[in-house]
């Protein structure tokens, strides 16, 4: 599907193809979003906010016209509500801090899950330290999903943050963050607490494989990457509930983020501005905004549709008995019930030698253990090897993944014991 928008995969005379499975890990640029940049460079570039000049003035509005579109691909009606970071990692980094050191007491709680990735979960780990909070880890069921009985056992009245990944990035899990959010209201209310913990969910793994609408999944910060939704690196969106963000002190602090500054004291800008300290990537943000229409031109359904197939394929073959001999499948069996993740093992084959054996073969895994080492250490292994699909996979990309496993990978391998 739609290959041919990405020029990466336009072949070289007596190269190998290129079999692109670690979308997970960052995305392919389609030409529209490659141009969209390019454009901007070449024609508009000039400094958002401040210009008093026609280019100045054209690239402001075209970088809040992409933080109105974001708000929009969210399902929200704020664009006040979306704060442009680096990456993901940036955006649970700023809450940490900046909500974090003003909410979180000694003694406090901060849930986890085991399948975070270290992105959502070393900033709470840090915070609890300094703070002398505790971080509580919520467990995975043996069929890999959340256990939401273990969460709803682990709240208490001490509980002040629910971190959450939307879809793990290892064992492919979409979790059920609506379900959580209720959860979380019910025990609010039960408590007859003034505040509901603060529900923040990591959706670098769904926003570029399903529709996301904050207002249903319930949580109040929401935050992902440019890279992984077909946009560029260097950029990525924090949403926020408006009434939290206002309520939060900054994060990085600097030019832009404030209003007034004097000898003695600074006064903050408005949201979302006061989470922006310093020049942003004016270009990234025009990348991630092309991304966004490329993806609705596509449309969510046949977007789903299709990685949902590749991912059914991708399970039914290992499931064949020569490769189930052989290979373990991390996580859910049903395709509804993942994103476009598939971490394995190939037992007594080093991950990272199934990588570089399928390299050989112009096969592109990842290989490691997925900035998800709690989760590994509960899966008892150091490391898993990983496929992942994006818009532009295709079933000849499993065929020749599956044809190079038997071919390289598989004589290597020990018998699996059932
Ligand atoms: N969360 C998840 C689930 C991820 O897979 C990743 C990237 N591997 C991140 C967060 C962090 O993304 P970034 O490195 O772009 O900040």
């Amino acid at each position: 599907m739609r290959r041919r928008d990405f020029p990466i995969f336009t072949q070289r005379p007596g190269a190998k193809p290129l079999t692109y499975l670690d979308t997970a890990a960052t995305a392919q640029k389609p030409d529209a979003v490659i141009r969209a940049m390019e454009h901007f460079l070449s024609h508009e570039n000039a400094p958002v906010h401040r210009a008093l000049y026609p280019i100045g003035e054209r690239a402001t509005a075209r970088f809040e016209g992409v933080r109105a579109q974001v708000s929009a691909f969210l399902g929200g009606k704020d664009p006040g509500e979306i704060v442009f970071t680096r990456n993901a990692t940036e955006g649970f980094n700023l809450v940490a801090q900046a909500w974090g050191r003003a909410h979180v007491r000694k003694g406090d709680e901060i849930l986890v899950s085991i399948m975070e990735h270290h992105a959502n979960f070393v900033p709470w780990l840090m915070l609890a330290k300094e703070k002398g909070a505790k971080l509580v880890v919520v467990n995975m069921t043996r069929d890999g999903l959340l256990d939401l009985r273990d969460l709803q056992g682990k709240l208490s009245s001490r509980t002040k943050a629910v971190a959450l990944v939307h879809a793990s990035n290892v064992l492919g899990i979409v979790n059920p963050i609506a379900e959580v959010a209720q959860l979380l209201e019910r025990h609010t209310l039960r408590l007859r607490a003034k505040e509901a913990p603060l529900f923040v969910v990591d959706a670098a793994q769904s926003a570029p494989h399903m529709p996301i609408d904050v207002k249903r999944l319930g949580c109040d910060i929401l935050s992902f990457s440019g890279h992984k939704l077909y946009g560029p690196t260097g950029v990525g969106v924090l949403w926020g509930r408006r009434e939290l963000l206002e309520a939060m002190p900054p994060f990085l602090t600097g030019g832009q983020m404030i209003r007034e500054v004097t000898l003695q004291h600074a006064i903050w800008n408005e949201v979302p501005q006061k989470f922006e300290a310093g020049s942003p990537d004016v270009a990234g943000v025009i990348g991630l905004g092309s991304a966004i229409n490329y993806l609705s031109r596509i449309g969510w359904r046949r977007i789903v549709a299709h990685e949902r197939k590749l991912m059914a394929e991708a399970l039914r073959r290992f499931t064949a008995p020569q490769i189930r001999r052989y290979v373990r499948v991390y996580g859910p069996k049903r395709a509804a019930q993942r994103s476009s993740v598939i971490a394995f093992m190939v037992a007594g084959v080093h991950p990272h030698d199934v990588a570089t054996l399928l390299a050989e073969e112009g096969i592109a895994i990842r290989a490691g253990h997925h900035c998800a080492m709690p989760l590994h250490q509960r899966l008892g292994v150091a490391a898993t090897a990983r496929m992942s699909f994006g818009l532009y996979n295709d079933e000849e990309d499993l065929e020749r993944f599956f044809a190079a496993l038997t071919k390289r990978v598989l004589p290597l391998a020990i018998q699996e014991t059932p």
